[in-house]
């Protein structure tokens, strides 16, 4: 087998805007932009939203707006990507890293709980895997304890909460358009408000902290600093991009749950037979065929059956070092045993491919191997 882990989209269409985007001055928020923002509004609805250079850039900028000091703290979970915990640290603030749950590896609400303090303002929920947090659970000990939501939903375009997009349920959401996430232009991502005026105070971080907004509305007649900004829109070139492949997003995300279901199911006697975990999917959550894993028994069996997969050609990968253990974390004060789920995690998860271009007749070969692998 020679089975990658990740598979590129292409369009037909790709090399054609891209071509007429050229033929533009490449002005920041032009056509291509309009036109993607006209794709997303199909998908969040009403949600006031706007195009970032990356998922990063909408963390930091969400993080900004909440209003942080030095003394204030922030929950996320250790077993993740450091875009969230950076976007703290970029705000003035205390990263808070949390446990996870074993079965869906999204931050555990019993021990984000136990973590509030006077000091807590805000709760990053991360949708591991494009698979929902309990999110209902979540925004009620949000509101209980005055906490702002910034959902990293950064994997998880294309997922379902109760029905509701994912980014769509917090104060902020956040969404990828990084090459390794199911839609992509290379680099890019967008920021969900769920409120009007965190919505224009985003506006205005975006563009250097300048009122351009409002310049262009013609509500003044020329554009000055007013406020701490950054500059975090895309190239109108990545926005053309991902406007020629957002058309495409929800044969993506069939094809993607489908290959996802093949793996539940035909790994479900390892399962069975308790050598591996599978994947969790609450019924609350109907996700969008980012990513497939599961996690072994033990790291040595976990060990060896990647080892088997690369030997025949399956680029299977583990995932996070989580950031308590990352010598970041170990600067931050976090010592081994802090989030032990977290670490256990990091120890015995294997992600296997999915992508479009995978086949049942692969699900199903992959799944054979790891079976015999685990049995022998
Ligand atoms: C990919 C990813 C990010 C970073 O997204 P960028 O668009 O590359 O900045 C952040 N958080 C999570 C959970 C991710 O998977």
């Amino acid at each position: 087998m020679n089975i990658s882990f990740y598979a590129p989209w292409h369009t037909d269409q790709d090399d054609e805007v891209l071509a007429s985007c050229l033929e533009t001055n490449l002005a920041t928020d032009g056509p291509f932009s309009a036109k993607v923002h006209k794709q997303l509004s199909r998908i969040y609805e009403e949600s006031p939203m706007m195009l970032t250079a990356s998922c990063s850039a909408a963390l930091e900028t969400a993080l900004c707006l909440c209003g942080l000091t030095q003394d204030d703290q922030v929950l996320l979970p250790s077993y993740n990507f450091p875009s969230a915990a950076n976007a703290v640290l970029r705000a003035g603030a205390a990263p808070v890293f949390c446990d996870i749950d074993p079965d869906t590896q999204n931050i555990s609400l019993k021990d984000a709980a136990s973590k509030i303090t006077g000091r807590t303002k805000a709760i990053i929920p991360v949708h591991y895997a494009g698979v929902a947090c309990d999110m209902e659970a979540l925004l009620k000990l949000a509101q209980e304890a005055g906490l702002a939501v910034v959902e990293d939903a950064a994997q998880a375009i294309g997922s379902l909460y109760n029905g509701r997009p994912l980014g769509t349920l917090g104060d902020f959401g956040c969404v990828s358009f990084h090459y390794t996430k199911n839609i992509s232009c290379g680099e890019g991502g967008l920021l969900l408000c769920k409120n009007r005026q965190t919505y224009e105070d985003a506006r205005c971080y975006r563009v250097h902290g300048t009122n351009r907004d409002a310049f262009f509305n013609g509500e003044c007649d020329r554009y000055t600093w007013v406020t701490p900004g950054s500059s975090t829109a895309p190239s109108e070139l990545c926005a053309a991009l991902l406007s020629a492949r957002l058309p495409w997003l929800e044969q993506i995300t069939r094809i993607r749950v489908k290959r996802l279901e093949d793996y539940l199911k035909a790994l479900k006697p390892l399962e069975d037979a308790g050598y591996a975990r599978l994947m969790a999917v609450p019924r609350e959550a109907c996700p969008n065929g980012h990513i497939f894993y599961l996690r072994f028994e033990s790291q040595a069996l976990r060990d060896r059956i990647h080892r088997l997969l690369l030997e025949n050609g399956v680029e299977a990968r583990t995932h996070y070092v989580p950031l308590h253990l990352s010598p970041m974390g170990r600067k931050l004060g976090y010592r081994p045993g802090d989030c032990p789920e977290s670490a256990a995690c990091c120890d015995t998860l294997l992600r296997l491919p999915l992508h479009t271009r995978l086949t049942l007749r692969q699900t199903g070969q992959i799944a054979e191997l790891i079976i015999k692998g685990c049995s022998s």
